[in-house]
């Protein structure tokens, strides 16, 4: 049998990392699977900011040689504080930093550009031994998308849109996000409505220098209208960076101005910029600072909800099958230990993709569900509509604060369920810390 020739969509957290799990098979080299990764961005994206891995994303980072690297380049966030108008500080929530209570800030708060990152020089670093002992190892392709895909039972054909090449692969995962081409292209574009399940909610994430007022923590200021802003720290860049976000239904241009993705960021932002210039606080900085960043990221706030993430020889990973959204914390602890169960499951049925792709659909369920079981009334509860609203929110906040009670509740488990599933042992091999 020839080894197995792998098409991953997507270059960000899940790709790289199901591809360094695949190499990673105590098969010999020479039967390791041959890996092509396909990026849509003509580099690795560096843009996207604060997200968490927690609780056995640790494990998988630890897994990659990774922990190390990692931990050196958190965000240092202390906790988050419920702010207001005048930037009186109603309550603060510390981060636990042992990693063993679920709190809103996580263990492990990384920039994502900088995971992404570190996740694929792990790649070339083990694919490059991987040639070096007879194996293929991954072939990284930037810059293209595919624009035609179709199965025949043994293969999967597909079409380089840029690059005007057609080949075969014997699978094809899609790791490429929320807004999923290869979801869309396999799964038909009419169901995508009942798919990407929308929250009513959008927003920006990007990053500007920091001011005064800007500390280790996370401040969040809600304004009336269901608006929101988060700013936070990045250590690493000494800047701050934002999540802008506005929770309505009717608005229309919303949802409009996200599906334009990267081609039209003027638009989103001018409509960022419109929403929040009454908002008060530190908007007006805020929104000088978003017109002029270079790293903006506009989206809908959603959920993949699927019966299924395979369907023949292709097969979804990440955001792209089951996104939980921002608002769980989960999103990259997701993409981890899918890439992870994956690569473990293709292990184990070697000459079944079948029987391979049951097997990580069985581990990833329980996970996925529990993870896309967002707090009741998230996220209109903690987004008032009334001026009156909002200091009602502030002050349950500051008696939870106050009390001690929200710790107790994390304590007891009210946190994202990032623990709720253990990891399985596959027999990967072991990989040394990776230098920095
Ligand atoms: C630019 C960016 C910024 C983000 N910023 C944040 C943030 O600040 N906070 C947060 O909580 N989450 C953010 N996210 C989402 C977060 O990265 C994911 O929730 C999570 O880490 C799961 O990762 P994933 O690899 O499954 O998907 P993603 O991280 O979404 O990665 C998908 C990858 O596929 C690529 N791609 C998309 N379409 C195609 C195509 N047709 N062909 C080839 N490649 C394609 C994308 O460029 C991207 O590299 C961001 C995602 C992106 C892409």
């Amino acid at each position: 049998m020839p080894p197995l020739n792998i098409l991953i969509v997507g270059c960000s957290i899940a790709g790289p990392t199901l591809a360094t799990f695949l190499l990673l098979s105590p098969l010999p080299a020479s039967e390791k699977p041959h890996i092509t990764i396909l990026e849509r961005s003509p580099a690795l994206r560096v843009d996207g900011q604060n997200i968490d891995v927690r609780g056995t994303g640790v494990t998988i980072i630890r897994k990659l040689g990774l922990e190390a690297a990692v931990r050196a380049s958190t965000t240092g966030e202390e906790g988050v504080q419920f702010v207001d108008r005048d930037n009186r500080i109603w309550a603060a929530f510390p981060a636990d930093k042992s990693g063993k209570v679920s709190t809103p800030t996580s263990d492990i708060e990384i920039l994502r550009g900088r995971l992404s990152e570190l996740l694929w020089r792990r790649s070339k670093l083990v694919s490059e031994e991987v040639q070096r002992e007879g194996g293929m190892g991954i072939e990284y392709i930037f810059g293209d998308y595919l624009d035609e895909l179709e199965q025949d039972g043994e293969k999967v054909h597909v079409h380089f849109a840029k690059g005007k090449e057609r080949r075969t692969f014997d699978l094809v995962v899609g790791a490429d996000g929320l807004q999923s081409r290869t979801r869309n292209m396999v799964w038909g574009a009419e169901g995508e409505r009942e798919r990407v399940k929308r929250l009513g909610m959008y927003g920006a994430f990007f990053s500007m220098p920091s001011a005064k007022t800007d500390s280790m923590w996370r401040r969040w200021f809600h304004a009336p209208g269901r608006r929101g802003i988060m700013v936070r720290p990045d250590e690493q860049r000494e800047k701050t960076t934002v999540f802008m976000y506005v929770i309505n239904e009717k608005d229309i241009r919303l949802p409009a101005v996200a599906e334009k993705g990267r081609e039209d960021v003027k638009a989103q932002k001018e409509l960022l910029k419109e929403y929040f210039q009454d908002a008060g606080w530190e908007s007006e900085r805020i929104i000088r600072e978003m017109i002029a960043t270079k790293d903006f990221y506009y989206d809908t706030v959603g959920q993949v909800r699927m019966d299924k993430w395979s369907k023949g020889r292709v097969v979804l990973l990440g955001d792209a099958g089951y996104c939980a959204s921002p608002l769980s914390g989960m999103g990259t602890t997701l993409a981890l230990n899918g890439a992870y169960n994956l690569a473990g499951a293709l292990e184990r049925c070697l000459n079944d993709h079948t029987a391979a792709f049951a097997e990580y659909e069985n581990k990833m369920r329980p996970l996925v569900d529990r993870a896309q079981k967002l707090a009741p009334g998230m996220p209109h509860m903690l987004n008032p509509e009334t001026a009156w609203g909002v200091w009602v929110l502030n002050a349950i906040m500051y008696f939870f604060s106050w009390s001690g009670l929200i710790s107790l509740m994390f304590k007891l488990g009210a946190g994202p369920p990032a623990n709720a599933v253990p990891v399985e042992d596959y027999e990967f091999k072991e990989l040394p810390e990776m230098r920095v």
